[in-house]
């Protein structure tokens, strides 16, 4: 069976976005992964197909309605057991563990928020899982949302074309990923490092090695605490 995404939005022609183009775009075309949307306001009963209302105790900004909200919820879930996410700045920080988690599952539902956000009662009544892309702010979870499917599209069996490249990069080894360089030889008087032009595979993978350390401990140490979630081979 192949990966499905569901999206919640209020803004469905946001999507597939670049998951339209090159490798995810491709592998849609192949049906190994399908993205479909859901229009929050399709749930709206009143005359104005209103969804969002003013914050409870005052304060700036809506905050999307969970009586809506939850509707296109219920529709999009319907004899469905895929996860369901919610993009939120409070969210659980997204890791590369996460995004493997997911794509080894059957697909995702994912909300967009917009405005200030949404009812609280909606994310404890439909037991939304909140998932933070990083500590800053966007104007909605659209962006959010294909920046994680973007994640986990590119691991899906089949989706790049060299499938033994996924485990070397950034985060699988539990390392920041080691320094690349490609012909020419000499760049602007800049040589490449003479060990990836000895030949010596085994003295190349030790030097790989160093180097993603270093870069780890001097850029990221926090990294060094955590178990990897796959070990380089
Ligand atoms: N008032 C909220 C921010 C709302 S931003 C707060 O201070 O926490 C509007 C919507 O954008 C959010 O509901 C969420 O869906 C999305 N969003 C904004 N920043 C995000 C982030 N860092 N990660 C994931 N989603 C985010």
């Amino acid at each position: 069976m192949s990966f499905r995404a569901t999206i919640l939005t209020l803004y469905p022609e946001m999507f597939p976005g670049h998951l339209g183009s090159s490798l995810a775009g491709k592998a849609m075309e192949r049906g190994q992964w399908s993205l479909d949307t859901v229009q929050i306001r399709d749930f709206t009963t009143d005359k104005h197909r209103t969804v969002d209302d003013t914050p409870a105790g005052g304060g700036a900004g809506m905050v999307l309605k969970p009586d809506v909200l939850a509707r296109a919820i219920d529709h999009a879930s319907e004899n469905d057991h895929r996860p369901r996410l919610l993009m939120s700045p409070r969210g659980k920080p997204l890791t590369q563990k996460r995004v493997r988690e997911l794509a080894d599952g059957d697909g995702v539902i994912i909300v967009c928020g917009r405005f200030e956000g949404v009812d609280q009662r909606v994310i404890d009544g439909r037991d939304l899982e909140e998932v933070s892309i990083g500590d800053y702010i966007l104007s909605g979870g659209e962006p959010a949302a294909l920046i994680l499917l973007d994640a986990i599209v590119r691991i899906l069996p089949g989706v790049m074309g060299n499938d033994l490249s996924g485990l070397h990069e950034s985060f699988e080894s539990g390392l920041l990923e080691h320094p690349h360089y490609t012909r020419p030889q000499i760049w602007e008087g800049r040589e490449i490092p003479a060990i990836l032009t000895s030949g010596n595979h085994a003295a190349i993978a030790k030097w790989q090695r160093e180097q993603a350390e270093q870069l780890t401990r001097e850029r990221r140490p926090d990294l060094l605490d955590e178990p990897p979630t796959k070990q380089l081979r």
